[in-house]
């Protein structure tokens, strides 16, 4: 089957008057089919940058790049609007998008009540723990209809206890909902959490060190935390990166 998303040998410089700045050497990797894939590396090497060139915010220098789907972004802070209460939040993007017809909205708010938020549609923003802020963030964004989510470190803003129990819920509704992910972190264990491939760069100018699989299918990542492997898995990249 083809890919959702393909990167071929993928380059990207930065170029200022001190000269030219090298941030991704020859990347190239896929995304198919309700696959969870995790780019996993240190700051700074340029994770985010692979998220702006996918969402068209930024050129490559060199290589090719295949977008066969409908991309979804979520990024690390919730971008809720303050003003506005959870609904008209998830409305929101129906509405900037010029999709907000009413079987649109009908669907928007039937996953907002399938995923817990019925209770919650006339608080605001600021009255909402962080977590229920992102998970109002994922179901606008799911409104949208992505085949696949392009998530930039969804997790980091986050206190230890909420991360965890966000990472299963997020990871619940992705698989329910058969969605496709390319998530970014710089988080070993969050990578191994969610994922079912990790790929691991290296620092600066950013290259694929190696490429994981999982054997997880369908576990959730409360339940991995808990497996033998998990920590092999844990070992085998720290020790990657540690080389870095
Ligand atoms: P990460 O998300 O992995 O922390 P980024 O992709 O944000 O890293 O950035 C990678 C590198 O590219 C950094 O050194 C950053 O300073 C540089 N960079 C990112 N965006 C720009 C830009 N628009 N202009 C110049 N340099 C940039
Ligand atoms: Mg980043």
């Amino acid at each position: 089957m083809d890919s959702l998303i393909k990167l071929d040998n993928v380059n990207k410089s930065f170029f200022s008057s001190l000269g030219e700045t090298k941030v991704l050497k020859n990347i190239s990797f896929d995304v198919n089919n309700e696959e969870i894939v995790c780019i996993l590396g240190p700051s700074g090497c340029g994770k985010s940058t692979i998220l702006n060139i996918l969402s068209s915010l930024e050129d490559i220098t060199k290589g090719e790049i295949k977008i066969n789907c409908k991309l979804g972004y979520m990024f690390q802070k919730d971008n809720l609007l303050s003003w506005k209460n959870v609904k008209d939040n998830i409305l929101f993007g129906l509405k900037i998008t010029k999709k907000n017809t009413l079987d649109n909205q009908r669907y928007a708010l039937s996953l907002a009540n399938k995923y817990g938020l019925n209770d919650f549609l006339n608080y605001y923003p600021k009255s909402l723990s962080g977590g229920m802020k992102q998970r109002v963030s994922l179901i606008r964004t799911l409104s949208l209809k992505p085949d696949l989510l392009l998530l930039d470190e969804p997790f980091s803003a986050l206190d230890a206890q909420t991360r965890l129990s966000l990472q299963d819920d997020i990871y619940t509704i992705i698989k329910e909902e058969k969605k496709s992910v390319l998530m970014i972190t710089h988080d070993i264990y969050e990578s191994i959490s969610i994922s079912d491939r990790i790929i691991v760069l290296s620092n600066r100018p950013s290259q694929i060190k190696k490429e994981i699989r999982l054997p997880f299918k369908n576990i959730k990542p409360n339940q991995r935390r808990k497996m033998e492997e998990f920590h092999q898995f844990y070992k085998e990249i720290f020790d990657l990166l540690a080389n870095e």
